[in-house]
């Protein structure tokens, strides 16, 4: 099989901006898209730069944009890979910076992010007299969280990440489920008041790209989810910069509980306050010629908003 490949060159040292390398050639028909990267490496261009280690898709080190998806290298076959003009084209991961060729600075957008969530077992003050023996049952969401092999492709893929690249991502907080999930862990409440803070759980926006982009099937944003369920059940309602979460579902709830639906405006208002609803004067603005802002707003309320309002009751009447 013939395959042109278009691979992305760019060496910082050497200035410019990164290139497309077209390079043609002759691979079995069934090679994977970092066997095509070896050929070239070995036969064309020893000057190439790009990670790999296991090749089986166990490491997670070749995770790339391969035809403008994120992808591991090793567990994509050329023929697949192809695009209508059949060409592959190879790239770096988005919004990482970028070291030489296909090969990034992961330290900044994954090392330290997962660092921020303390990665390490905190066991209660007291510890067990004896050996913690803990259920297979409960230990089995634990090691669903440790199929991560760290390969950035959830981060890649996400949808909070473009726009703050401060966000902490879907593959650091599926590092902190794993410890929160663990029964073994005595440091819940402290993790979770750190997850509340901004750039936190409570900024994702659930696309569900990273369960799209997972190659082990962790599936990263039903972690997330996971977690603020664990938060509010513990009563935990934001961090302590982050009050505008609270306001955030209180709102939802109250909105819902009145009318039997959002009441989008008010949600704005009572999350961000007076003051900081002015800064977002813009987006309304261009929802306002987009037609998704009626003018005069109202908000009238739903055929069985009682009944939805009965149901908030009842819950609210089960609290402890
Ligand atoms: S959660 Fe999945 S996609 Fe994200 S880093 Fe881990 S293995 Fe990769």
């Amino acid at each position: 099989m013939q395959a042109t490949f278009k691979v992305s060159r760019y060496d910082p040292e050497a200035g410019g901006k990164p290139t497309l390398q077209p390079y043609t050639l002759e691979l079995p028909e069934d090679a994977t898209v970092l066997d095509g990267l070896f050929k070239i490496r070995e036969e064309l261009d020893g000057s190439l730069a790009f990670r790999a280690s296991c090749n089986r898709g166990f490491c997670g080190e070749c995770t790339l944009r391969i035809s403008r998806g994120g992808r591991l290298a090793c567990m994509t076959r050329v023929a697949t890979a192809r695009t209508k003009d059949g060409e592959v084209t190879v790239e770096p991961i988005r919004y990482v910076r970028v070291l030489k060729d296909l090969v990034c600075d992961m330290d900044r957008s994954l090392w330290q992010k997962i660092k921020a969530v303390e990665p390490w077992l905190q066991p209660a003050a007291r510890p067990p007299e004896r050996e913690y023996i803990v259920a297979d049952a409960q230990l089995r969401p634990v090691r669903n969280a440790m199929k991560c092999y760290h390969c950035g492709l959830c981060d890649e893929g996400c949808s909070v990440i473009p726009f703050d690249n401060t966000f902490l991502g879907p593959a650091a907080l599926t590092k902190a489920y794993r410890f929160l999930a663990d029964p073994r862990d005595g440091a819940r409440a402290h993790r979770l008041r750190g997850l509340g803070e901004p750039r936190g759980m409570w900024d994702c926006v659930h696309c569900y790209e990273a369960d799209e982009h997972c190659p082990r099937g962790i599936d990263p944003t039903h972690r997330i989810l996971d977690l603020r369920e664990m938060a509010i059940g513990m009563g935990i309602k934001s961090g302590a910069t982050n009050p505008q979460v609270a306001r955030h579902y209180e709102s939802f709830a109250a909105s819902v509980k009145k009318s039997g639906w959002l009441d989008e405006g008010r949600l704005a208002l009572e999350t961000w306050g007076v003051r900081r609803i002015f800064g977002l004067l813009p987006v309304a603005w261009r929802a306002l010629q987009r037609g998704k802002l009626p003018i005069p707003y109202r908000h009238p309320k739903r055929a069985g908003a009682e009944r939805i309002g009965r149901i908030f009751e009842k819950v609210e009447r089960r609290k402890p």
